[in-house]
């Protein structure tokens, strides 16, 4: 065997050295920044601002409830020959002919002079020979031949009008302290009485503030000797401001001591005298005009709660007659009880002569005479119906009127709702209706509103 020649030897193919592939550098790709969306600015939507019912609103009622309270007309202010009336009548008279005619009440008021026990005289004008209607057949009857009862006319007063009341009626026994330098005063439900021509009712407003606000039981310096208590206390009346500016006896007198007199010191504010001092004249004798509204207005805007009556003063034993003035009462029942709530609740209206109104106030739910508290801001409703007692129709209009006398409103109809905005402070606020011929035929018990 041959041997052959080594194979050429051949460098081992080193196979290139591929470097390794780096992959290109892709920089991070960064989402491109967009900036966050701002959505347009739309502003907020605020509902509109209805505030919560409670927010702006009055107290509520709480008194007795309105449909238990009833419709009284009645008559005040009636003088007989216990003071200076027909020297026929007494006190019974006008009791049985109020009743007698349907009305459901009478407050008679005798002038203060001529009740002292023994004081027998009667000072109507017949028994006056200054008078102009001096008649001296009627002598026996004014001084010379008293009967029993007129010895004692405060006793015999309440005698007879316990006798005239019932269920169906209610005889209320006055008197009317009687200055004529300060102002007559009618005191109704009062156990004791005082006489303005003895206790310095003349001199000055003092001696009677002091007995009206005294202890019926607790002994004064002012009162009667002959009260059931003698110089006794009137702190259980019931008053009212009779027939304003017309006795001013002084104001004639061009006497600078005489300013602020008249008017019971011009209305002059006697705090502890206020709850029982529930009332004052609207109407008094036959007027029908309003001349007696500024001094009402005035004595509201002293601070005194007054409500209306519609008086007949009468003196000539015309009593209950369509030509006097009424007044209504807004109360449960024809109880004293009753009666003396109403009164000081201040829920009576006055009533020109010839008309029988039925008049019903509403303010938020409280009846005419109320004290009522309100949010600043809130609006009351002050709702009035007018109708005859009969339920017939009444064609009239409402004026409402408020401090300062300030007539603020008018509905061209007897019947109609005032929407009052409550301001700040107290107010007061009272309707007068006038009748189709356009004059006023009733004024209704203000209400008093606090705003807070
Ligand atoms: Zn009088
Ligand atoms: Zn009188």
């Amino acid at each position: 065997m041959t041997r052959s020649a080594p194979p050429p030897t051949t460098p081992p193919v080193t196979p290139p050295v591929t470097p390794p592939v780096t992959p290109p550098v892709t920089p991070p790709v960064t989402p491109p920044v967009t900036p966050p969306v701002t959505p347009p600015v739309t502003p907020p939507v605020t509902p509109p601002v209805t505030p919560p019912i409670e927010a702006k609103a009055c107290e509520v009622y709480t008194g007795e409830p309105l449909a238990s309270l009833k419709h009284y007309e009645g008559i005040t202010h009636e003088h007989s020959a216990y003071s200076d009336g027909d020297p026929h009548s007494i006190p019974a008279d006008y009791y049985r002919i109020a009743r007698e005619k349907g009305y459901s009440f009478a407050a008679g008021s005798e002038h203060s002079d001529l009740i002292e026990n023994g004081l027998f005289i009667s000072l109507h004008a017949s028994c006056d020979p200054t008078s102009g209607r001096f008649d001296p057949t009627q002598l026996e009857y004014c001084f010379l031949n008293p009967t029993g009862d007129k010895l004692q006319k405060w006793k015999s007063t309440m005698d007879q009008a316990q006798k005239a009341s019932s269920t169906n009626f209610l005889a209320i026994r006055g008197f009317e302290w009687t200055s004529d330098v300060f102002g007559h005063i009618n005191v109704f439900f009062s156990k004791n009485f005082t006489n303005a021509k003895t206790d310095g009712g003349y001199l000055g407003m003092d001696t009677f503030w002091d007995w009206f606000t005294r202890d019926p039981n607790q002994i004064g310096l002012t009162g009667s000797l002959s009260s059931p208590v003698p110089f006794g206390g009137g702190g259980d009346g019931l008053a009212t401001f009779n027939h304003p500016h017309d006795k001013c006896l002084l104001n004639d007198l061009p006497l600078p001591i005489t300013e602020g007199l008249c008017d019971w010191n011009d209305y002059t504010l006697i705090p502890a005298a206020v709850e029982r001092m529930f009332g004052i004249e609207a109407y008094n004798d036959s007027n029908r005009d309003d001349r007696y509204q500024a001094y009402i207005a005035k004595a509201l805007d002293k601070g005194w709660r007054l409500s209306f009556l519609g008086s007949e003063d009468e003196h000539f034993a015309h009593y209950a007659v369509e030509e006097r003035p009424k007044t209504v009462t807004i109360a449960k029942s024809l109880s004293e009880a009753d009666f003396k709530k109403a009164w000081l609740a201040r829920r009576t209206y006055a009533l020109t002569p010839g008309q029988h109104l039925h008049v019903d106030f509403n303010a938020g739910g409280h009846p005419m005479g109320d004290k009522i508290s309100c949010d600043t801001g809130a609006t009351l409703p002050m709702t009035v119906a007018t109708y005859n007692a009969d339920g017939s129709d009444f064609k009239g209009t409402l004026q409402l009127f408020s401090n300062g006398g300030k007539q603020i409103a008018t509905i061209d109809s007897a019947n109609g709702e005032f929407k009052v905005p409550v301001e700040t402070g107290d107010h007061w606020y009272f309707v007068r209706v006038h009748g189709a011929d356009g004059k006023s035929v009733a004024y209704v018990a203000p209400v008093w509103v606090k705003g807070k």
